[in-house]
């Protein structure tokens, strides 16, 4: 380490200075990403426990970069949103995951995941109706799952971009249930479809007592609410078992199916519905 001029050390540049390139780097090619073809959509199914059948789908984004192969929507995503990315990125997911769907062999739902700087364009709700007219998607297919990143701010604007979907027949989930701050009041302020447990209560339930009443708690909430509650993250037969005997009634998970591309996708659908 040495003093510079200004008489702050110096130590740390180097490194920061890599990082920053990698950054540069890595928002280039996001930048030409779209145009290059380079996001696949993978899809991951819901399992509704009372009826044991396959009710719908999450949309999960993938980049297949051309030298560093598939990066994680986790590696991207934020920085897709710092820069504004995520609009037409974000656009891209709603219109192929609706142009999918209709060639699904079951009327099952699709649910996009929707981020907070997509709520603040203000072409969410035409991108959305234009996705379904173009698809002839009908709307009550179509899901939006929202965090509470997306309520935390001008919360009178984003409640009416809500009801307009809403009023359209679109459902709305609110994703990762439990791990923000004030989550509870959320399902006070909008009429949800849907509640996703986060992935972190299921993978608690064997592990810290009290793990059940949670689930239980959150399931008993959904029930008197009206929502669906669908346990996130399942992997293993015991979670499964207990997640059905608290009462939740979907759930989405490993053990169910990894996300996987369309066409697989399409195979499962199609054994599953061969099945009934
Ligand atoms: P999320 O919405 O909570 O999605 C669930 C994540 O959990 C997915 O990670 C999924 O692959 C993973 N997962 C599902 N089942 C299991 C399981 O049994 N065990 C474990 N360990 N993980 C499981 P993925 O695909 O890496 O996505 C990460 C996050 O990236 C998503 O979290 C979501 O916040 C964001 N994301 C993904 N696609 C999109 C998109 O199209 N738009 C936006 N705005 N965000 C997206
Ligand atoms: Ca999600
Ligand atoms: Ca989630
Ligand atoms: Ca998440």
């Amino acid at each position: 380490a040495k003093l510079d001029g200004r008489g702050t050390f110096r130590f740390f540049e180097p490194e920061m200075d890599a990082r920053m390139q990698a950054r540069r780097r890595l928002e280039l090619d996001l930048r030409q990403a779209l145009a290059r073809r380079e996001f696949q959509l993978h899809y991951q199914p819901q399992l509704n426990l009372e009826s044991n059948r396959l009710t719908g789908c999450e949309a999960l984004l993938r980049w297949r970069h051309p030298e560093r192969g598939m990066i994680s929507p986790l590696d991207f995503i934020p920085l897709a949103e710092e820069i504004g990315l995520i609009v037409p990125i974000g656009e891209w997911v709603i219109r192929q995951a609706c142009r999918d769907a209709v060639t699904w062999p079951a009327p099952i739902s699709i649910a996009v995941n929707v981020s907070p700087a997509q709520f603040k364009s203000e072409r969410l709700v035409e991108t959305i109706m234009s996705a379904l007219a173009g698809s002839g998607l009908p709307a009550h297919r179509l899901e939006i799952e929202i965090t509470e990143g997306v309520l935390l701010h001008e919360s009178e604007r984003t409640l009416q971009i809500l009801q307009r979907l809403r009023a359209l027949g679109v459902r709305v989930s609110m994703d990762d249930f439990g791990t923000g701050y004030s989550s509870l009041s959320y399902l006070r302020s909008f009429p949800f479809d849907k509640i996703k447990i986060d992935r972190s209560f299921v993978s608690d339930l064997s592990v810290k007592p009290g793990g059940d009443a949670i689930i239980r708690a959150i399931a008993g909430l959904g029930k008197s609410l009206g929502m669906t509650t669908v346990a996130e993250g399942v992997e293993t037969a015991d979670q499964m078992q207990r997640i059905r005997s608290e009462g939740c009634t979907d759930v989405q998970g490993y053990l169910i199916s990894r996300p996987v591309p369309a066409d697989d996708l399409m195979k499962l659908l199609t054994e599953h519905t061969a099945q009934a």
